[in-house]
């Protein structure tokens, strides 16, 4: 697929959008969709590598969406670099970049909120209240602006691809959901907009995280309880770093539920708070039986 070279389009309003796609419709070609925050690096392209494999055409947004950020956290401080960012995306083979103004998405405050599920109590839910309201907001907005065929999310965010699942199924959106497996620096970290935020020291250290779950998920496989397994994840990322554990929680995926006998699989999580940035991963493990 996506035969024909085409040069990156850059678009920042919804109606210049909807009109190069309409086009695109017209003579039949497929979209594939890749929402992100920007700041890019080589998980978000490796989604878009994945989308032109199933599409003609490519959509990436990049929007730092205020509406999943909390009070006190780090929207003014998000990294940003839209010059990079679209000749990455060009180099990458994204055929449509659409960075839309905040004033372009929500042009009124306030309107319809969105109300997730038991799944975003957990995990990040639990630590950031609201958050999966704003995430479900702005990409049920994006859904509808670009109707894609396909829509590419990582596993970094697994929490919020289970509730992007559950919303899909929930409310018979179009749009099919395609998983991303988690892209890595070579020691280990999972890459990350926000890894600009480590200073030198935690950047040496944050390796720690994927190492203790590792160790966590070897654990899982040793049949320890629930309660040990998050705390021995724990002790081993506070003891190897200046990092302090905001959680550690293994539960069902992608139920989000109590994790015991009867799951297939299992998520192992946690988020760090280093000095001027907080960290997720996870790993998902399979269970036999
Ligand atoms: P973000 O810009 O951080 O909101 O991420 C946009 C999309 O890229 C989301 O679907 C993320 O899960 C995905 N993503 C972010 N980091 C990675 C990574 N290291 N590997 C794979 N996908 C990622």
């Amino acid at each position: 697929m996506a035969n024909e070279v085409t040069a990156l389009s850059i678009v920042h309003t919804i109606q210049d959008l909807q009109q190069l796609l309409t086009e695109r419709r017209q003579q039949g070609l497929s979209v594939g969709f890749v929402p992100t925050m920007g700041f890019l690096h080589e998980g978000h392209l490796s989604l878009v590598e994945q989308a032109r494999q199933q599409n003609d055409v490519v959509v990436m947004s990049i929007f730092v969406n205020p509406a999943q950020f909390g009070p006190g956290e780090d929207f003014e401080a998000y990294p940003r670099d839209i010059e990079r960012d679209a000749r990455l995306a060009t180099e990458a083979g994204v055929t449509i970049l659409f960075m839309p103004t905040r004033e372009e998405m929500y042009p009124q405050e306030g309107g319809i909120r969105i109300l997730p599920g038991p799944q975003a109590a957990e995990l990040c839910g639990a630590s950031r209240p609201g958050h999966f309201d704003g995430v479900l907001k702005v990409v049920l907005k994006l859904f509808n602006i670009v109707d894609p065929d396909r829509s590419y999310f990582g596993l970094k965010d697994a929490q919020q691809l289970a509730i992007i699942e559950t919303f899909i199924r929930d409310f018979n959106l179009r749009t099919k959901i395609v998983r991303v497996p988690t892209v890595r620096e070579q020691d280990g970290l999972a890459k990350s907009s926000r890894n600009v935020h480590l200073t030198e020291a935690e950047r040496k250290e944050a390796p720690v995280i994927q190492q203790a779950l590792q160790l966590g998920a070897g654990l899982v496989v040793e049949g320890l309880s629930v309660n040990d397994i998050e705390q021995q994840v724990a002790d081993a990322i506070v003891t190897n770093s200046s990092g302090s554990i905001d959680y550690v929680s293994l539960l069902a995926y992608p139920e989000l539920t109590q994790a015991d006998a009867t799951s297939k699989e299992v998520i192992l999580a946690c988020a760090v708070k280093f000095s001027k940035t907080r960290l997720i991963d996870n790993i998902i493990i399979p269970l036999k039986g």
